[in-house]
């Protein structure tokens, strides 16, 4: 196995990082039509590498082959990608709903979150709760995984603006349209946080699906739900 590499792109969205073939998606200030119509939620997405290959192999592993331990080093690869200049408030990760982190054992997320809060010092803090199980998004559009996505996460804390003023940096291992993260981002700045960030290990990178035969990824019920 050789060792996984991160994200190169010539065009990137300024403000959601993802990547495009060639610079006509990205208006004047460098961003994409999602981040102009403000669908997405959080301020920035950060990320390690694509999900393919080799990164995707460990992330399969420590995901569906319950390796736990990898976390350490898929941590150390997500860290990679957080810029140094950025101050957060709180590290917080995206929850499973209760079925499926009972299934599972663990919360992917939530063990890549305490690697990050461990690195940097900042606290975590399980500010949000999964209120319903999202049916499996694969097959669905954009926007009917937004709309699926949107009332499924509610933060939790006392008083009306538990996070006011905090920047949060959200926690999740692979991101696949991000619909999941916007919903969180919401649900994080309705309780007052002023900003938020995503760091992942790993995005799916839009670039690669023309590449792949149509079915082997979208049929596979892959989705970053589980
Ligand atoms: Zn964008």
């Amino acid at each position: 196995m050789c060792a996984p590499e991160p994200l190169s792109a010539e065009h990137f969205c300024s403000s959601c990082r993802t990547p495009f073939q060639n610079g006509f998606p990205l208006d004047e200030e460098g961003r994409c039509a999602l981040c102009r119509s403000g669908l997405r939620g959080f301020d920035a997405a950060y990320c390690f590498g694509g999900y393919e290959g080799v990164l995707r192999e460990l992330i399969h592993l420590y995901k569906y082959g319950k390796v736990r331990t990898l976390a350490e080093a898929l941590g150390g690869l997500m860290a990679q990608a957080l810029p140094r200049d950025e101050a957060f408030d709180a590290v917080v990760p995206v929850p499973l709903y209760w079925r499926r982190r009972w299934q599972r054992g663990f919360n992917q997320a939530e063990l890549l979150a305490r690697v990050q809060s461990r690195r940097t010092g900042i606290p975590i803090l399980k500010a949000l709760r999964r209120v319903r199980a999202t049916p499996n998004q694969a097959g669905l559009s954009n926007s009917e995984r937004r709309r699926n996505m949107t009332q499924a996460f509610r933060c939790g804390g006392r008083g009306e603006k538990p996070l006011a003023g905090k920047r949060i940096l959200l926690i999740d291992d692979v991101l696949t349209t991000g619909s999941t993260a916007a919903a969180c981002a919401l649900a994080l700045k309705r309780a007052g946080a002023r900003r938020v960030a995503i760091l992942t290990v790993a995005r799916v990178d839009r670039r690669m699906e023309g590449r792949r035969l149509a079915g082997t990824y979208s049929n596979s019920g892959e989705t970053s739900e589980w």
